[in-house]
């Protein structure tokens, strides 16, 4: 297994294959009067696992099924590896989808499945025993080959669907909502392989997914969607630490998002007081808006430490709360703050000592938030 994080591995692609693979200018789809895909331009890497991020029709399924080839832009073109193929058919295409259903061939075995697509290309019998053999090898389904798929779990299933899509060698390999089956432990497990298989093959991945944990697993770079619109793409990191907007910031993990004016901009820091918080932000960073314009502040749960005891210093990115709900999920405790103002404030904490041991801060008790100065990311829209 690699142990790049995955922004590290897009870092070690953009070095060597900078030039774009995939490439979308433009591309609107409307269904009569309904937009599906509104004015979409990306860019794919070759090599990378892109992952199409959004909620429920969004528009994700549709763009991937427009650079299959089974839909086609209302308006707009699309480029693979350097060739406008917006009006070619699905087979004239480099590229393979591997669709929410699996559905293999229920009559065959696991390899006749792997090797259906050979056969039809008459490719000889030797080769597509070796092809198909090697293919399963990679997906760790060797031993299953004489199988039906009935006789498999769901997570085996996908890793034949897997190599089946897979063994014709398309330079583009399209996947929605490829773990949709699985359960939450044989998905993380199955996303790790994935990564791997990607990563051994070269094949650039576009998968569609509405689960930002698997996006944020699997991409090198994420494209956060939203009726349509592509509204931030970049590398898991970007996306979870600089969203660009309330609905990346909220869509991504949890968030609290205050609302604010900004009171102080100068380059390297500026200061926004906030009448839901009831005091200030000094954040050390400097954002693009005009003195007085109206932003928000989006502050990570897991960023705001929680004590009994008033923290030192001035008195900027702290406040004064009483605890309102405490949930215990195990790994970490959840804190719901409530502040003077009204408003509550969701506060994550590590559960680094045992649950159960004395002093541990508990429910009405008043207690102080503060963050770092990095911590706070302003959007203004
Ligand atoms: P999900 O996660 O639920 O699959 P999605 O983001 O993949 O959602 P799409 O399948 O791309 O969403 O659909 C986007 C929008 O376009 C939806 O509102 C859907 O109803 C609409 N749509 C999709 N296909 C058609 C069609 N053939 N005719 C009319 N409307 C369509």
């Amino acid at each position: 297994m690699s142990n790049a994080r995955p922004d590290q591995r897009t870092e070690a692609r953009q070095d060597t294959r900078a030039e774009p693979y995939v490439r979308l200018e433009r591309v609107t789809r409307k269904f009569g009067d309904f937009v599906a895909v509104d004015d979409v331009s990306l860019q794919i890497r070759r090599g990378e696992i892109f992952c199409l991020l959004g909620g429920s029709g969004c528009g994700k399924t549709t763009l991937l099924r427009m650079l299959a080839g089974f839909e086609q832009p209302t308006s707009g073109s699309i480029w693979i590896d350097g060739v406008d193929v917006t009006g070619l058919p699905p087979y004239e295409r480099p590229v393979n989808m591997m669709f929410q259903s699996y559905a293999l061939f229920p009559h065959m075995t696991v390899e006749q499945n792997v090797a259906f697509g050979l056969r039809q290309d008459r490719i000889p019998r030797a080769e597509i025993k070796e092809r198909a053999g090697a293919m399963l090898e990679l997906v760790r389904m060797r031993e299953f080959a004489g199988r039906k798929p009935h006789q498999l779990s769901g997570g085996q299933r996908q890793r034949v669907a897997l190599a089946r899509s897979l063994v014709k060698r398309p330079k583009l390999l399209l996947l929605d909502e490829p773990l949709a089956a699985l359960d939450k432990k044989l998905r993380q497990h199955t996303q790790f392989e994935l990564i791997n298989i990607q990563e051994t093959l070269g094949v650039t991945f576009v998968v569609v997914t509405h689960d930002q944990e698997e996006a944020m697993t699997l991409a090198s770079r994420i494209g956060v969607m939203n009726h349509g619109e592509i509204i931030q793409v970049g590398t898991p990191t970007d996306i979870y630490e600089y969203p660009n907007s309330r609905f990346v910031a909220d869509f991504i993990g949890s968030v609290n998002l205050f609302e604010g004016r900004l009171v102080e901009d100068e380059p390297d820091y500026v200061r926004i007081a906030s009448d839901e918080l009831g005091g200030a932000f000094y954040i050390s960073h400097g954002v693009s808006a005009a003195p007085g314009a109206v932003v928000w502040v989006a502050l990570r749960p897991e960023k705001i430490q929680i004590s009994r005891e008033q923290p030192e210093g001035d008195g900027d990115n702290r406040i004064a709360g009483v605890v309102a709900e405490i949930a215990y999920l195990g790994d970490q405790s959840v804190y719901l703050v409530r502040l003077a103002s009204g408003r509550q404030v969701r506060v994550t904490q590590p559960n680094i000592v045992r649950q159960g041991s004395a002093g541990r801060i508990t429910w009405d008790e008043a207690v102080w938030l503060s963050w770092d100065a990095t911590s706070p990311v302003v959007v203004t829209q």
